[in-house]
């Protein structure tokens, strides 16, 4: 990692807190954009922050996601949008804007960080479910596209994790539940999610491409 400069969004917290502490931990130069310097619901502000960048992106990670939860009778239109906005269209437009400088030097690697709701669902999931299927599916699309350019792109999805996004959206009587439906009766944690990106996106990574790789204790295999 050493030499190499990674744009991590949604660090601030989480999931992307862990990778951009490990990341750092093994030399990369980590560039971790606060929502203030660009915030994701904003195609202006995030154009305005990459087209302010000098300097080139060798891995990117768009790790920032919300998830509201809502079926189809109680999702507004505008929490909808949101969710789409944040978690695909904003990691498409950055995916857009770094791309032309990783195609230039023949080098780069782009991990998107999905859900195992991309693959299986759960009620109330139905927008973030819709747009992390869409991750899925991005991921396998621009890693056919820019295979003849060197750049490998991928996805992590990770299940469930000990983050406040799970503390938020399932109660503690919830969570015990959830981890006895956990092959390795336990929640993630959010280094256990660093980990499988850090492999991904280093120099030991060079055939794999496309991939969505779940990291869940086993809960998708029953
Ligand atoms: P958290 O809710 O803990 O953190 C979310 C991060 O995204 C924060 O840094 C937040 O910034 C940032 N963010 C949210 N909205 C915006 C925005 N509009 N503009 C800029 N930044 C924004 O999330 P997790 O760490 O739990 O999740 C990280 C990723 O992992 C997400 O993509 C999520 O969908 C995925 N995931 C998480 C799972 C889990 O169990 N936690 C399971 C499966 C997938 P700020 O501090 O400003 O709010």
């Amino acid at each position: 990692m050493k030499g190499k400069t990674a744009l991590i969004t949604g660090a601030s917290r989480g999931i992307g807190k862990a990778i951009a502490e490990l990341f750092t931990k093994y030399g990369a130069k980590v560039i971790a954009p606060t929502r203030k310097e660009m915030d994701l619901t904003s195609s202006a502000s995030i154009a305005a922050y990459l087209d302010n960048l000098d300097q080139p992106i060798d891995i990117l990670i768009n790790n920032a996601g919300i998830n509201i939860l809502g079926d189809i009778e109680t999702i507004s239109e505008q929490e909808l949008d949101d969710t789409l906005q944040v978690n695909l269209c904003a990691p498409l437009l950055i995916i857009k804007k770094v791309v032309p400088q990783m195609i230039k030097r023949k080098s780069g690697k782009i991990i998107n960080i999905s859900s195992i709701w991309g693959q299986v669902t759960k009620p109330k999931r139905l927008a973030y479910s819709i747009t992390k299927s869409g991750v899925n599916a991005m991921t396998r699309s621009l890693a056919v596209e820019l295979a003849p350019h060197n750049i490998l792109v991928n996805a992590v999805a990770p299940g469930y994790i000990n983050t406040e996004l799970t503390q938020k959206n399932n109660s503690s009587a919830e969570i015990e539940k959830i981890k006895q439906t956990v092959p390795l009766k336990r929640l993630g944690e959010t280094g256990e999610i660093a980990e499988a990106v850090f492999f991904l996106a280093s120099e030991r990574n060079s055939y794999i491409t496309g991939q969505t790789i779940v990291v869940d204790g086993g809960f998708t295999c029953l």
